[in-house]
């Protein structure tokens, strides 16, 4: 007989429905996604991302290519970027903020973003998020080692969380994920005090919540920090993690290979603008760190 070939890896491609809506703050809402394809997901740690796609107007789920039966994401993404501008569903980051096996449901928070006196527009993801209603359905790409960077907390001797409304749900599943006693300390950037959340965790986490445009890099500068080795885990707006990262290196001498960071957005640009130099040159620094190199 002749033996099979083995399976060729699928791409983690689901057609994810809505099932609930619930508002966690003023300014977040949590989906909870239910779906057949969701039956199999499996997470690997804490801070798992998701592509999400959005559907255009006029549809009621997004269009998407069906992957070929060898998986390649390559090829996948260009049948992707193929379709025209109009018609081609919005795809936004997003982090898995629950994960329930038995119910085969995952929670996303989505920051609803804008409303504050024009600063900023509500991109697509946002405007959907707003209206969600049970049964809307979007596509969900991941969680994929693509893109997965993996989040080592705990094995320092202690560590340094930062995060905005919009990384506070990817912030909530690293708190969660901290061994018993591990020492940390949080600094979180919301609108008011009406977006703080109750942290759940073993750890031995310290939170200083800053409201309005405080800058994370500012109070962190300010901020009396435990003595040892720490690791870093840095997300929100591109330009505050930047500052802040460049002060832990520059400014503390921590080692640059223990600072995971991640721009989650960019101040007037749309997750569809093209990089700018400054996340050109983070993005070669980040292969960089990953590769070793010492800083
Ligand atoms: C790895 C990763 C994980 C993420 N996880 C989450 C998550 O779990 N929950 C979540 O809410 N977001 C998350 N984000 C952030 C989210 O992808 C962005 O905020 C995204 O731009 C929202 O898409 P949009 O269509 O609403 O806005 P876009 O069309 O991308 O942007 C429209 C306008 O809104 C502004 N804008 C975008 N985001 C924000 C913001 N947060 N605050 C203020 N202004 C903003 C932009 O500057 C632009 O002017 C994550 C991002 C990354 C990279």
């Amino acid at each position: 007989m002749t033996p099979k070939p083995p399976a060729a890896p699928a791409l983690p491609l689901r057609r994810i429905l809505v099932v609930a809506v619930r508002p966690v703050t003023p300014r977040t809402v949590r989906v909870t996604f239910g779906g057949e394809s969701l039956a199999d997901l499996t997470l690997a740690g804490p801070d798992q991302q998701v592509k999400l796609y959005f559907p255009r107007p006029g549809r009621s789920e997004p269009v998407l290519p069906a992957p070929d039966r060898d998986g390649d994401l390559m090829r996948w993404y260009a049948a992707y970027a193929a379709i025209p501008e109009a018609e081609r569903p919005w795809m936004r980051s997003y982090t898995i903020r629950v994960h329930d096996p038995g119910a085969a449901t995952v929670d996303i928070d989505f920051y609803v973003h804008g409303g504050d006196g024009g600063r900023s527009e509500h991109g697509p993801a946002t405007r959907w998020a707003r209206a969600a209603r049970p049964g809307d359905t979007l596509g969900m790409f991941g969680p994929s080692a693509y893109f997965a960077t993996p989040v080592t907390v705990g094995a320092a001797d202690w560590s340094l969380l930062a995060a905005d409304g919009c990384s506070l749900p990817a912030l909530a599943t690293v708190a969660e994920a901290l061994p018993p006693g591990h020492r940390a300390v949080a600094f979180v950037q919301v609108a008011d005090a009406t977006e703080e959340q109750p942290l759940v965790t073993a750890g031995e986490l310290t939170v200083h919540w800053l409201h309005g445009d405080a800058s994370p890099a500012e109070a962190v500068r300010g901020a009396a920090l435990p003595p040892g080795t720490p690791y870093a885990w840095l997300a929100g707006e591109a330009g505050a993690v930047r500052a802040l990262r460049r002060h832990l290196v520059k400014e503390r001498g921590y080692d640059r290979r223990a600072v995971h960071f991640t721009g989650y957005w960019r101040r007037h640009l749309t997750q569809d603008d093209a990089p700018t130099p400054e996340d050109l040159a983070e993005a070669r620094e980040r292969l960089e760190s990953a590769g070793g190199e010492a800083g």
